[in-house]
């Protein structure tokens, strides 16, 4: 797919475990557009914000994660899109590939958009949507601020919440740091996946401001927490 070959240009398929993508169509039935934020600790650490659109993830690098602050503008690079794949994507992408570093599924759901039409909206520069995810929710606007045009493949946007019921002050990426797949933290999935834990680990939150681990674990997690443990690896 063409518009994956950036995508695929910056990749080696055969030392990443990131998904070459273009396996999976949705098909005509899919009746919801998936999203998701990758918490990346690459060389530096940022959340990957991504919006299903047309067949691919449209995709934003946000350097401080999202605030569900509507006081807050939290700047948004856009890059390049990702296969469909992506969006469940966690793991460790090994050292000197593109993105070396430790990859969290750290939300994951929906999006709706608000506008009728998502490409020209993209065109436009302002997106505003709905979000229904595990962590994050109800309406958001990405605006973009500088990089018009069609060659402009790196340009910047500011992510900001809308006022209503989800709207808060809370600091949402150090109260809920862990993996929605797997409720790991950083250097917990960089420990099971063979990644450089001391790096992962400068991604969570200090030491003494971690919550619980199994404060919202699911039945299924449950059991892959007791099979990792079966192989010796303590959660
Ligand atoms: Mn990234």
């Amino acid at each position: 797919m063409e518009k994956l070959s950036e995508y695929r240009r910056k990749r080696r398929f055969d030392v990443t475990p990131e998904p070459q993508g273009g396996e999976r169509g949705r098909g005509k039935g899919a009746r919801t557009l998936m999203y998701a934020i990758q918490k990346h600790m690459a060389s530096r650490l940022h959340y990957d914000l991504r919006l299903e659109w047309d067949g691919v993830l449209l995709s934003w690098a946000v350097p401080r994660g999202p605030s569900p602050d509507p006081e807050v503008k939290r700047l948004a690079m856009r890059t390049e899109d990702h296969p469909l794949e992506y969006a469940d994507f966690e793991g460790i992408i090994p050292a000197g590939e593109y993105g070396a570093g430790t990859v969290m599924l750290w939300d994951r759901g929906s999006w709706m958009p608000e506008g009728a039409d998502v490409s020209s909206s993209l065109r436009k520069g302002e997106i505003k949507f709905t979000l229904q995810g595990e962590k994050l929710r109800g309406s958001w606007v990405l605006v973009q601020i500088r990089g018009f045009g069609e060659g402009s493949r790196k340009s910047t946007w500011l992510l900001i919440k809308h006022r209503d019921e989800y709207a808060s002050t809370k600091d949402i990426t150090l109260e809920e740091p862990r993996s929605v797949r797997t409720h790991r933290l950083l250097a917990e999935i960089a420990r099971d996946d063979g990644g450089d834990v001391r790096r992962a680990s400068q991604g969570d939150p200090p030491a003494g401001r971690r919550p619980a681990n199994n404060a919202k674990r699911r039945p299924s997690e449950r059991k892959n927490a007791a099979k990792r443990k079966d192989r010796g690896r303590s959660e």
